[in-house]
């Protein structure tokens, strides 16, 4: 089966590993900082703090900027369910808003604007698939209503720009994002009495951690606010290193398929349409796909899996889950259902190589086909 997304591991993640065991400090050590320290230098910035994964760094930022009950956060619906979870966590309400359009599934600002109310007090952007979000118009949007920008990167690691939105930046790595640690994530936030909150509650909101005290004369800690378990161990720093400095050169090769499949899909299956038509700064995280409305989606993915083609769909939008039809019925977000429906998403990542492009074309351009034959005959 060809997988939609698929990490790249060798030997020296394996060699990696084996020194983390050897070394007999398995968690919150050396390899976390440097991991931070080596993460944070991609991005340009000054730190940065490793944790758990991207939903508990989307928590810690939240958390650290004080948003809680009563406020309200804007977020897309065309987004992973922890985006908004995230902000249930703090007790706040996420308020879902609409994409631009099929053609840049990115949140709108005009949508944006009219759902904004007196408690509005961050918006989550999500670099959907890679593509960033206009950090201009958003800091203008920003500015000018007080409100706290905050990045789902979960998409979007190795830009230099990510990270430099606003007030913080979240990172998953995850097993199918563009570099993992299995499990893990990270947060670029810029102010360092930020950067502090979070790293503070990222461990139980004590005042120094088990490797400070180890170099330190004084064995004590304090407590000073209710924090979190959202520490990275050793050995998913390790690994990290290691997928860190494969990152540009992973996220050119993704860049490069994009090109190859516009091109092969423009020729083959001229009745697909690509988003991000514009060139954009992208991380070319995930190919999305929108299929012509003659054809049943269920029926092109079954034909795909058939040739060995594993497709999958982002996003099942998050307003349409049953938790959040439960909590906010009657959400109606016309242009993230259209372009959820159609959405299809092929496999991309940097083993794909130019045949192999070529067959998913080529199978995708069968199915259309058989599928839309199928269609008339019913
Ligand atoms: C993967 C993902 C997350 C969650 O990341 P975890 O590290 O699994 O917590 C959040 N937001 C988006 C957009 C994602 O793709």
């Amino acid at each position: 089966m060809l997988l939609v997304s698929a990490p790249i591991l060798g030997i020296p993640e394996k060699a990696a590993l084996s020194k983390v065991i050897d070394s007999g400090w398995l968690t919150m050590g050396e390899r976390v900082r440097a991991f931070e320290e080596a993460f944070a230098v991609m991005h340009g910035a000054d730190d940065c703090v490793a944790v758990s994964s991207c939903t508990a760094a989307l928590h810690l930022i939240l958390h650290a900027l004080g948003i809680g009950p009563g406020d309200e956060v804007l977020v897309p619906a065309l987004t992973f369910v922890a985006t908004a979870n995230a902000v249930l966590y703090v007790g706040a309400t996420p308020v879902f808003v609409d994409i631009e359009s099929s053609d840049v599934p990115l949140m709108s600002i005009a949508e944006a604007e009219a759902r904004c109310t007196s408690r509005t007090k961050a918006v989550i952007l999500v670099h959907f698939a890679g593509y960033l979000a206009n950090a201009e118009q958003w800091q203008r949007f920003a500015r000018a209503r007080g409100l706290h920008i905050v990045e789902d990167a979960a998409h979007a690691p190795g830009l230099k720009e990510v990270g430099q939105f606003g007030a913080a930046a979240a990172f998953s790595f995850y097993g199918n994002k563009n570099m993992t640690t299995a499990e893990g994530g990270a947060v670029i936030a810029r102010d360092p009495d930020l950067r502090d909150r979070i790293r503070q509650a990222r461990g139980h909101g004590m005042t120094t951690g088990t490797h400070q005290r180890l170099n330190s004369r004084s064995p004590q800690y304090d407590v000073t606010m209710l924090g979190f378990n959202y520490r990275m161990d050793e050995m998913r720093a390790a690994i990290g290193l290691v997928q860190l400095q494969n990152l540009q050169e992973w996220n050119e090769i993704r860049r490069i398929v994009v090109v190859l499949y516009r091109r092969l899909m423009a020729t083959h299956c001229p009745a697909v349409t690509i988003p991000f038509s514009e060139p954009r700064r992208s991380a070319y995280h995930i190919m999305p796909i929108l299929l012509p409305r003659y054809v049943v989606r269920q029926d092109v993915i079954d034909e795909l899996r058939a040739q060995g083609i594993q497709t999958t769909i982002h996003y099942p939008p998050v307003h349409q889950m049953t938790l959040y039809r439960e909590l906010f019925p009657g959400t109606h977000l016309p242009r993230t259902e259209d372009f959820a429906q159609r959405e299809l998403t092929i496999p991309l990542h940097p083993q794909i190589t130019s045949p192999v492009a070529e067959a998913v074309v080529a199978a995708l351009a069968a199915a259309l086909d058989s599928c839309a034959q199928a269609g008339t005959a019913a």
